[in-house]
């Protein structure tokens, strides 16, 4: 199978930024001919009945999707394997550093503020086992390289960081850079659109899924919608959402992208994905 996806996390309503990405990703696997799932990123942050709503949002813009809607909170086992399959390779160990000392620790030169200096990489045992007392153990990947490469049809080559990342949080949560590049593996997700938001951890998933075996996914990552101060669309920028602006929203979506169209079976007669904008969305809610 060959997908391209959506993959919203379950928060809150989705904005009219984001159903614009969703358009755009329905889009891009449509054009090319791919399947396009939807998997819902419910790990944490999760409101009541916001799934549903958003499902519905979806469907409302006129996207479909093709087989059944996945949770992430329902794949736990094929996390637990993944990262079994690493550790058994050695390519997993243990990390007690707090957010403080690694944003303290002195890093390695040109490492971008925040990646992890290599505090526990190579840990003894015993060093382990006493730490083991003061905290539950993140896990993390022994990372082989510095950076990654990974293409994007907007970005063309993009060369980023790739550090010892986490693969599961303290307190037992797997994290999202492997439960994502599990499920696009899994799911036969080749094509990824998303936000540009998530560029710069494109090299880190991609260098995930090569070492679980797989081909990374051709990358879409497209500009966000920003509000009138050049900051993320937000729920606080006033009506953003489908249930606040109602039957106008698709029109603003698909005027904000240049193209013409009342439906996105319409649009997908003249849509390429070289024409998506470059710049982000600057979105002014109607008065
Ligand atoms: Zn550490």
């Amino acid at each position: 199978m060959s997908a391209g996806r959506f993959a919203p996390s379950p928060s809150g309503d989705l904005h009219i930024g984001n159903l614009r990405t969703a358009l755009l990703a329905w889009l891009c696997a449509r054009r090319t001919g791919r399947d396009f799932v939807i998997r819902v990123e419910d790990l944490d942050r999760v409101r009541e009945g916001a799934e549903t709503r958003q499902l519905a949002d979806l469907a409302a813009i006129g996207l479909d999707w093709d087989g059944p809607v996945v949770r992430q909170s329902e794949r736990a086992r094929f996390y637990d394997a993944a990262l079994a399959s690493l550790a058994g390779r050695g390519l997993v160990f243990e990390c007690f550093c707090t957010r403080r000392e690694i944003l303290e620790a002195p890093s390695a030169p040109h490492a971008p503020p925040g990646s992890y200096p290599g505090t526990c990489r190579d840990l003894t045992e015993a060093e382990r086992e006493a730490r083991r007392q003061d905290r539950p153990a993140a896990l993390r990947l022994r990372s082989d390289v510095a950076t990654f490469t990974v293409q994007d049809a907007l970005h063309g080559t993009y060369e980023g960081v790739v550090d010892d990342f986490v693969l599961r949080r303290g307190d037992g949560a797997v994290a999202y850079n492997l439960a994502v590049v599990v499920d696009d593996a899994q799911q036969g997700i080749d094509q990824v659109v998303r936000g540009d938001d998530l560029l710069s951890s494109a090299p880190r998933q991609a260098y995930l899924a090569s070492l679980l075996g797989s081909t990374p996914p051709s990358y879409v990552h497209v500009p966000l919608a920003l509000n009138t101060e050049g900051k993320r669309l937000a729920k606080r920028d006033g009506a953003v959402t489908l249930a606040e602006l109602g039957p106008q929203t698709f029109g603003l979506i698909v005027a904000s992208l240049g193209m013409h169209g009342s439906s996105p079976r319409e649009l997908l007669e003249t849509f390429e994905i070289e024409q998506i904008p470059r710049d982000p969305w600057i979105f002014v809610p109607p008065a």
